[in-house]
């Protein structure tokens, strides 16, 4: 039977297919499909990461002391009998042969099935083994992880299909939708080349980072839908509205034909908007604004110019640091990333931003910060800051490929004047430290994120260190109006039209113009088209966002009238006019 769950609604767009359960697993697992003529080897490849498993506790039971407690050898068993258990082996051989998924993901697959049955026991006892079963499938997953790994096939791009020939066509190749109780951001990227048409996570906020990249992937997503993943089951046909945040379970044909005229709507809306990639930013009153990108890897830069954007104003630089074990990139490393995002970016500018881990976006699962406030914790600059050998390897490898493009350095979380103090001397450190070297580097521009209150309210002494900024409303707004930005329970409150919230972004802008210095905004709300109006009335000229949202912003650009726009925006900061303008 069909019914709804309501979450965010953080990417839009429409996208029906079958849904896979991502298993709670502790080991990275791998989403590719396989070509049929691989099937047995695969199945051949889980067997033996299965038959390692049994050698390994067969070993543990022989090798185990007399004295052992009995109850240890009794788990042993529980845990071999799980192993050589039909509904394991049956299933896994299924999600192989009938939709070609490689192995790890057919046994993550089929743990969410038995688990589900394990949750629905009466017998407290039995209901218990789920979690001897988690363990045992980990160990598969661990031994396979360690063992040779074919070539992964090309992931094949999911497919839109629109409702109707889902209707018509229920073969493999139908699109799948992830949904997970949490994906962390490097989880993300990781499905960021993979076959997913869209993704819904039980937890988060619309600025979560996981959000964010679903933006940046510019495929539909729903955060903090509760109770999802537990609502739904492996292989349910679901309709995920990005644009409303609801995801349809088990839909009728009559919703499955609304939704697919909708598909084909937006569709259309894409094809018009396109038209506008050439065409000059420009207001009605001919003011010129500027349209950057966000990305969050190298090869990002080549598709956000593709998409019209005049430069980069964010690179995310921490996703090169991401889902690493904790193994950070070195100097070289990161200036190859660097010289090749210079590249896709064709003479166009390339902001950097230094590292920014911690908070909700963890270097790495095993590097979850368990500490009380992690927002509020060792993130950012300060992480940096705290490790300045690390942060140097970083800064000479951004200076040495500033001398193949334009490059800006842009440092997020600053707050403090010694904060920015070390900074520069660090970026002083590090161009000493090439030169003793002799290796070449290029000039590059130098910015602060304003993204913490204590920034924006002090904006005029940054602008004495800075040449540019940018502004982070994600954390800004986080910071001032004390939201978590992750925490899908407090998100109504999470207001970007907050006055306070307008008041810090306002006075920012114009301290940037009053010192004739650039300020950009690069928070989720530059690629709102609700907000663009009002910023451009607050006298923003630089927008920075995900390369998907530009032309609907370029669209607001060019019906816009910022001689109007500007006595009203000061209206609306003043509380005596609604943030809302009649449609020019
Ligand atoms: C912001 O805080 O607005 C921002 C752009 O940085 P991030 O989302 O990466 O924290
Ligand atoms: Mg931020």
């Amino acid at each position: 039977m069909s019914f709804a769950i309501h979450g965010l609604a953080v990417s839009r767009g429409i996208a029906i297919g079958r849904a896979v359960l991502a298993a709670s697993s502790h080991v990275d697992v791998a989403h590719y499909f396989i070509e049929p003529d691989q099937v047995e080897a695969e199945i051949e490849r889980v067997r033996q990461g299965r038959n390692a498993v049994v050698e390994e506790l067969l070993r543990l039971q022989a090798e185990m002391p007399a004295d052992a407690p009995p109850e240890i050898s009794a788990l042993l068993d529980v845990h071999l009998m799980l192993l050589q258990d039909e509904a394991l082996g049956n299933g896994i051989k299924h999600w192989i042969r009938q939709r070609l998924y490689n192995g790890e993901w057919a046994l993550t697959t089929q743990l969410e099935v038995l688990a589900r049955q394990f949750d629905e026991m009466e017998d407290d006892y039995l209901r218990e083994r789920k979690a001897d079963l988690e363990q045992v499938v980990e160990r598969i997953l661990r031994h396979m992880k360690g063992a040779p790994h074919p070539v992964a096939a090309p992931a094949r791009a999911a497919r839109r299909q629109t409702a109707q020939d889902l209707l018509l066509d229920d073969s493999a190749d139908v699109p799948l939708v992830l949904l997970a109780h949490d994906l962390s951001p490097a989880d993300m990227l990781q499905f960021k080349q993979s076959v997913f048409a869209g993704f819904v996570t039980d937890v988060g906020g619309k600025t979560s980072h996981t959000a964010i990249i679903a933006r940046s992937m510019d495929i539909p997503a729903v955060v903090g839908a509760r109770t999802a993943s537990q609502l739904v089951r492996q292989d349910d046909w679901v309709i995920i509205d990005g644009d409303a945040g609801v995801l349809i379970v088990d839909p009728s044909p009559i919703i499955l034909a609304e939704y697919g005229f909708h598909q084909r709507q937006s569709a259309l809306e894409r094809e018009r908007l396109a038209r506008l990639r050439h065409t000059p930013a420009v207001t009605l009153d001919g003011e010129a604004i500027e349209l950057l990108a966000n990305i969050e890897q190298p090869a990002d830069a080549a598709a956000a110019v593709q998409a019209g954007a005049m430069g980069v104003g964010l690179f995310r630089s921490e996703f090169l640091f991401m889902g690493r074990g904790g193994k950070l990139p070195g100097e070289d490393e990161q200036y190859r990333a660097y010289c090749a995002a210079l590249e896709g970016m064709q003479g166009l500018p390339l902001t950097i931003r230094t590292v920014d881990v911690g908070a909700d976006k963890p270097l790495d699962k095993a590097f979850k910060d368990d500490h009380l406030n992690p927002a509020l914790g060792l993130r950012a600059i300060r992480w940096s800051l705290a490790d300045p050998a690390m942060f140097r390897t970083q800064l000479r490898a951004v200076l040495r490929a500033a001398r193949h493009g334009p490059v800006k350095l842009l440092f997020p979380m600053l707050a403090h004047v010694h904060e920015i103090e070390q900074t520069l001397a660090q970026v002083d450190l590090a161009r000493a430290e090439l030169d003793a070297r002799g290796v070449p580097y290029g000039a590059v521009q130098l910015g602060a994120m304003i993204e913490v209150p204590a920034a924006a309210l002090t904006v005029d002494t940054f602008l004495r260190y800075f040449d540019f900024l940018s502004i982070g409303t994600n954390d800004l707004i986080q910071y001032t109006l004390a939201i978590d930005r992750a925490d899908e329970t407090v998100a109504h409150l999470y207001d970007p039209l907050h006055p306070a919230v307008l008041r810090l972004v306002a006075d920012v802008i114009a301290a940037g113009h009053a010192h004739g210095k650039s300020v950009s905004l690069c928070g989720e709300t530059a690629g709102d088209v609700a907000m663009t109006r009002l910023l451009l009335g607050l006298g923003l000229r630089s927008f920075s966002m995900h390369p998907a949202q530009i032309l609907a912003v370029k669209q607001e650009v060019l019906r816009a009238d910022t001689r109007r726009l500007a006595p009203w925006a000061q209206q609306v900061l003043t509380g005596e006019a609604v943030a809302t303008l009649p449609a020019t």
